[in-house]
């Protein structure tokens, strides 16, 4: 095996500021001055705050030094499954801070802002596109939000319609935000079992659609990276009870300008643009869950919406049967420049690409790894892939012990423990931008593991060695958090 990514290098120690400064030090050299020296204000030199004395050079060292104990998409691998931790192009970065734009403000009225306007016009067109879908509101901040919203859009349409419905279907592998937006709403949600190859039948959505029942909420593909196949008859089950289809558009990542949500009968859907277009995320935020419906919700849609006259932009809140607003101003703006960007660069022949690299690479990763983990659903996958602990609980190792080894060797962690229908989950999401040299080193890691998990099982459980900390005891860092550093 060549060498691995986390096997060699320097960790550097580094004290808090405090423990670093020295009394007198200073990070700037001012001129002698050439005035009588004044006292200053006594409130000023008495009451001043506990800061450390330090030069330039301690600083900047300090903070880079830090900085080089985190872990990213540009220092790494991420293949944390469901969140597609795909590489940014610095590009967009670069668009969304150009003057226009990083200094528009959100009061401005619209003949000073046409072309943030038309910027989010269009990004809601080009969505739009892209899911098969009629109409987009660019509002929520973020996937869960855009669940509330479309939760809030069913709600506001069988009221409508006159009727009152309780209950929301909720499949056994859906993200844990689902059935807690669906709860936030007022709606129940009610479990639906997936079958034994890991995704829903017709059968069971029919066993429990009703005429109290709002819809159904299903993730597409879903969180075992399979696509639902029996979508279509599922929606027509659920229409046919007067119910609505609510997809979780957070794994587009694998169908981008292959699947017509639209045509598969979903009557909303949101995405997460900090996941599939291309925005960095992690550590809560900013991120942004546009929700994106079938005519017959349009009437709905959040306030202000964008609209169109002559070639001129304007944002208008005349819309009766909205639902109201969900956000401070109209969503987060930088969000929606990248995704934008992204977009406008791929075209839509390297979206449809994208996704169909994404999928190759996962499908790359379950063929190479299937003798060495348990594949509980041996399917072809979409864009991620789940394997299971079962073959190394022989040696009394868990997921936990595998995956804390394998930042010895470099990446991060997969998702673990999630989806809950898989014991000792391990799901990886490789996505589209890592090459097949980081992919084969990947797998080459994970194979390493396997087998140490076999020959020298201690070693896991003590894992990782070779990091900046190691394996921490979770229990007291819940119960006795230090937050000094
Ligand atoms: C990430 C994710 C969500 C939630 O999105 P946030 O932007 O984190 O709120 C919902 N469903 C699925 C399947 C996801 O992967």
């Amino acid at each position: 095996m060549k060498e691995s990514l986390g096997t060699t290098g320097l960790i550097l120690n580094e004290p808090l500021l405090w423990e670093k400064g020295k009394s007198g030090r200073c990070g700037i050299s001012l001129p002698r001055h050439d005035v009588d020296p004044a006292p200053l204000d006594k409130d000023l030199t008495t009451e001043g705050p506990d800061l450390p004395d330090l030069s330039e050079v301690d600083v900047v060292r300090h903070y880079t030094r830090l900085s080089q104990w985190n872990f990213g998409v540009d220092s790494g691998m991420y293949p944390l499954g469901s969140c597609t931790m795909k590489y940014n192009p610095k590009i967009n970065e670069k668009l969304a801070n150009l003057k226009g734009f990083s200094g528009a403000h959100p009061l401005l009225p619209a003949h000073l802002s046409q072309g943030v306007l038309k910027l989010m016009f269009e990004l809601e067109q080009f969505l739009a596109e892209i899911t098969g879908m009629d109409a987009v509101t660019l509002q929520p901040a973020a996937g869960a939000h855009g669940e509330l919203t479309g939760m809030m859009l069913i709600h506001a349409y069988h009221k409508k319609k006159g009727g009152h419905r309780s209950k929301i279907i909720v499949p056994d592998t859906a993200h844990g935000t689902n059935p807690a937006s669906a709860a936030l709403c007022g709606y129940r949600p009610v479990p639906v079992r997936s079958n034994e190859q890991g995704i829903l039948s017709t059968g069971a959505v029919a066993e429990l659609m009703d005429e109290d029942t709002a819809g159904i909420m299903v993730t597409n593909p879903n969180t075992l990276g399979l696509f639902e196949e029996n979508i279509k008859k599922i929606a027509e089950i659920v229409h046919s009870k007067g119910g609505l289809v609510y997809c979780d558009g957070a794994n587009m990542n694998a169908v981008m300008g292959i699947v017509s949500m639209g045509e598969i009968g979903v009557d909303v859907l949101h995405l997460n643009l900090h996941k599939t277009f291309s925005t960095p995320h992690g550590g809560g935020g900013p991120g942004s869950g546009p929700v994106c419906v079938r005519k017959h919700l349009i009437p709905f849609l959040p306030v202000p919406r964008i609209i169109e006259k002559n070639g001129a932009y304007a944002l208008s809140s005349e819309f009766p049967e909205s639902i109201g607003k969900l956000q401070a101003f109209y969503g987060n703006f930088g969000v929606m420049i990248k995704a934008y960007c992204y977009i406008r660069s791929m075209g839509p022949v390297n979206l449809r690409k994208a996704s169909q690299l994404a999928v190759l690479n996962a499908n790359y990763i379950k063929e190479n790894l299937k003798k060495v983990f348990h594949l509980p659903y041996d399917r072809n996958c979409m864009h991620e892939c789940v394997f299971s602990d079962k073959f190394q609980n022989a040696y009394k190792i868990t997921t936990l012990d595998m995956v804390k080894r394998l930042m010895d060797y470099g990446f991060h962690p997969p998702t673990i423990y999630f989806p809950l229908v898989v014991s000792g989950a391990m799901m990886i999401e490789p996505t589209e931008t890592e090459s097949k040299e980081t992919i084969d080193l990947f797998i080459d890691s994970l194979k390493a593991v396997a087998n140490e998990a076999k020959e020298n099982p201690d070693l896991l459980r003590q894992a990782p060695g070779r990091c900046k900390v190691t394996r921490l005891d979770e229990v007291s860092a819940a119960r006795h958090p230090c937050l000094a550093g």
